[in-house]
């Protein structure tokens, strides 16, 4: 019997959507329409930010159109998402509101909400985004004594390990510089350990790390404003010449605004199936809030995203073709940890795990960094 010509909209251009629209292109027939939103044409590659900001990798390396994907017959449109209505399956993009579609795929990631800390945008460095990056390579390299600040401005943010791989990457470009002597790197962090989801021996051998690099790292020191060289963490507060961020998170308004929210403004999707509340809405990557057992959500990574994508387009693949199996996500997921010096550790487990996610932690080596290389030419060359 013929399948009735269906269409896919992928919200968002980032890993979840783009993954997920090469899966669904891969695995469906030609009649079926694959359709993806985005509000920049360019897609980057945010793992890469940290080697933008060493000066290893130039932006250009790190980006590629979303228009590349009509090549092979996924539809795209550059434009903002502006309301999306789950029950009928109508989403308005850039003032426009599209025809009802058959399924949806929510992922639009997490906004930054640098905005929470007073003075932070204004007088700090961020990494977390290529414009960020790109502006704090000539500062990084620049710098030739004083203090360098690194910290996380909340508890919750992108990526656990991508700050503590930002003041490690730091202290050893300072070194390859000879300059390190003249430089202290503090690293101050919002949370009370690092990477505190992956469980009490990653966050010691993270923590190990840093204290083997001379790195001051002082947990659980929020920070609440900034001024021009100086940072303040509640009545106290320490001068810094060069202070590098990773910003707070907030949910998109556009999903917050959504009946697909819960009241803390993310979506709360089935953690294995990454339905909603809404028949054929699935939703995953950063714009999901995933409680895990032991009451803290699943951390915000391209490495879940990758892996609910491939578990939504599978679903969908089945429910269109009326064959194959519905995926289901199982928590597994692995992280690189850049150390420097062409080195990475690998961190990789069950997420899912009760009453805790069990993670081992593999010490750091080429290898592990050259893996990393490999995924990221594999996802600028083949994903677009
Ligand atoms: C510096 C850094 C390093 C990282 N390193 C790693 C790493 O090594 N390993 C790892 O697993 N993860 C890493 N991450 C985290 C990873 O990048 C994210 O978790 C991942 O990108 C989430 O994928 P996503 O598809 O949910 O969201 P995103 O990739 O953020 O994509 C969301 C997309 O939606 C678009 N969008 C948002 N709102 C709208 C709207 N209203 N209309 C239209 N489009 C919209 C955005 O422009 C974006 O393209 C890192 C993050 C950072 C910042």
């Amino acid at each position: 019997m013929a399948e009735r010509a269906q269409t896919v909209l992928v919200l968002g251009g980032g890993i979840g959507g783009v993954a997920t629209a090469n899966r669904l292109r891969q695995r469906l027939r030609r009649e079926h329409r694959v359709v993806l939103v985005n509000r920049e044409e360019d897609f980057s590659f945010a793992a890469s930010y940290l080697w933008v900001m060493t000066g290893a990798r130039r932006p250009q390396q790190v980006t590629a159109s979303l228009r590349r994907l009509s090549r092979r017959g996924i539809e795209v449109i550059i434009g903002c998402v502006e309301r999306i209505d789950p029950g009928s399956r109508i989403v308005t993009v850039a003032g426009r509101e599209l025809p009802p579609v058959d399924h949806i795929v929510v992922a639009l990631g997490a906004d930054w909400a640098t905005d929470r800390i007073p003075g932070l945008a204004d007088n700090g460095h961020s990494f977390a985004t290529l414009a960020g990056a790109e502006r704090l390579a000539p500062e990084l390299a620049r710098i030739k004594s004083g203090r360098i600040t690194v910290l996380t401005a909340a508890p919750l943010y992108k990526c656990p390990a991508a700050p503590y791989e930002a003041a490690l990457m730091i202290d050893a470009g300072l070194r390859a510089r000879g300059v390190r002597h003249r430089v202290q790197v503090a690293m101050r962090s919002a949370e009370p350990g690092p990477m505190p989801v992956a469980g009490a021996n990653v966050s010691a051998a993270v923590t190990g790390l840093l204290s083997t690099r001379d790195i001051d790292y002082r947990p659980n020191t929020q920070v609440t404003g900034v001024e021009p060289g100086r940072v303040h963490f509640g009545a106290e507060s320490e001068d810094t010449d060069l202070l590098v961020y990773m910003p707070p998170i907030s949910a998109p308004p556009v999903i917050a605004e959504s009946p697909l929210a819960d009241a803390d403004g993310w979506i709360h999707a089935d953690p294995y199936t990454l339905a909603t509340d809404f028949e054929q809405v699935h939703a995953i990557g950063d714009n999901t809030q995933i409680m895990l057992g032991m009451g803290k959500p699943l951390p915000r990574a391209g490495v879940f995203a990758h892996g609910q994508a491939h578990t939504v387009a599978d679903t969908i693949v089945a429910a269109i073709s009326g064959s194959g199996v519905a995926g289901r996500f199982d928590g597994h997921g692995g992280c690189f940890i850049e150390t420097g010096n062409g080195r990475a550790a690998y961190g990789s487990g069950d997420f899912y795990a009760d009453p805790a996610p069990t993670i081992a932690m593999k010490s750091a080596s080429r290898r592990w960094h050259w893996g990393k290389v490999a995924f990221e030419l594999n996802v600028m060359r083949r994903w677009l």
